[in-house]
């Protein structure tokens, strides 16, 4: 048995690039980026006129005119302008190109226009207003968004201006998810008296979501070469076999079995926590990983968000998450010498500080516990109490 610490860096040593994809800039949110983004011009690319208005030259303004015959009206969308006589002013819209010549511009809001002349009617008016210049967010050539950036709908705007119309983002792996387990029946089913509704599945499936990642779902019975057929078959297919079920010492419990007999190298089973103790990690031959997660929901879905997500980022070339510690409101007795990754409800006080309430429900077969509580806290080994106050890393899953 190895600690969450070790299992945390055996995971992350087998992260795999699975390469690169174009797809249309729409459809690229939530992927990862796996290109710079560069200003093929400035940003923005010229002298643009943030009001509708008039554009004139401040220093007119200055020596006191107030009042500016109109030369004529410049839409946006209409190329560069010039304003002729530093007198005289023109009549421009948000968006277009500041004409030479002139160099602030002043809103209708604070102008009277009558028989072609505008008159302006207030005194607060400043050098330069109303005009975002021509390359003063991002330079030509500059880098806008990095490599490795989650693409947010910020990033699809910026690659839309940039030209983009496809993005090159981090290759997903091909996933299967496969429960086993002969008491279980599907969602749409009525189970008999000792069944149960395979309920992981449906979670694991969900929670790859925000990756967008779309796994394929199996079931396996409890029966050895059944279970060894269907691995071979699938391990052949997937990048990645994400198991739930059949890791522990049960009777039928035959998954390690039958991926070593696979010739799967096992790369740790049992990790020193609860829950999610029986946790099994491996590689086929062909590069394939195997991670075999614990059939108790609350025990497959901690180890889920524990392991599984800081591979899948490591993997994607996205950043770690950034693993926030939170403070015990009630202290926590945990007598055996295991890592205790405790359930806990988040809440935030008036000084801003994260505030975690253990909600511990029944165990790792409490499923409806995980909708009571936020996130895990990591509560270390080899100490049995836990006291209020004390501050401890969550792994949160809101
Ligand atoms: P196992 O690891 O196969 O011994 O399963 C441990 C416990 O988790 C048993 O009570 C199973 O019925 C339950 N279990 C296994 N897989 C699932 C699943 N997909 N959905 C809900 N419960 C499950
Ligand atoms: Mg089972």
């Amino acid at each position: 048995m190895i600690s969450v610490k070790e299992a945390t860096e055996i995971i992350l040593q087998h992260s795999v690039d699975y390469g690169v994809e174009e797809v249309p800039l729409v459809e690229a949110i939530g992927r990862i980026l796996r290109e710079d983004l560069i200003a093929d011009r400035d940003f923005p690319p010229y002298d643009r006129v943030t009001m509708d208005g008039i554009a004139i030259k401040y220093a007119s303004y200055a020596q006191g005119q107030r009042q500016f015959p109109i030369e004529k009206v410049i839409a946006a969308g209409d190329p560069e302008g010039e304003l002729k006589e530093q007198n005289n002013c023109v009549e421009i819209m948000t968006g277009a190109v500041l004409p030479k010549g002139a160099d602030i511009v002043i809103r209708y809001e604070d102008l009277e226009i009558k028989d072609g002349v505008a008159t302006v009617t207030t005194e607060a008016i400043k050098a330069s207003q109303n005009v975002h210049r021509k390359g003063t967010d991002r330079p030509v050539g500059g880098r806008i968004v990095s490599e490795g950036q989650l693409i947010s709908p910020g990033e699809v705007g910026v690659a839309a201006t940039v030209g983009k119309a496809k993005l090159r983002v981090a290759k997903l792996p091909k996933t299967a998810i496969i429960s086993t387990g002969d008491e279980l029946v599907d969602v749409f089913e009525q189970p008999l008296p000792h069944q149960i509704r395979r309920s992981n599945v449906y979670r694991l499936r969900a929670s790859l979501k925000p990756y967008h990642m779309e796994a394929d779902a199996y079931h396996l019975i409890d029966d050895q070469a059944v279970i060894e057929q269907k691995l071979g078959q699938l391990l052949e297919e997937y990048d990645i076999l994400m198991l739930s079920g059949g890791v522990s010492k049960g009777k039928f419990d035959f998954i390690p079995a039958a991926l070593e007999a696979l010739g799967v190298k096992k790369l740790f089973h049992k990790i020193k926590q609860r829950p999610g103790k029986p946790f099994w990690f491996g590689k086929a031959p062909n590069g394939t990983l195997v991670f075999a997660l614990p059939g108790n929901p609350v025990s497959s879905f901690m180890c889920t968000q524990r392991y599984f997500f800081p591979w899948l980022r490591s993997s994607l070339g996205l950043d770690p998450f950034k693993i926030p510690t939170a403070r015990l409101e009630k202290s926590v007795t945990f007598t055996p010498d295991l890592t205790y990754l405790c359930q806990v409800a988040v809440s935030y006080d008036q000084e801003g500080r994260v505030l975690a309430t253990p909600v511990e429900g029944h165990g790792s077969g409490d499923l409806a516990n995980l909708v009571d509580a936020d996130a895990f806290m990591e509560l270390p080994q080899g100490r049995d109490v836990f006291e209020a106050g004390e501050c401890h890393p969550i792994f949160f899953y809101r």
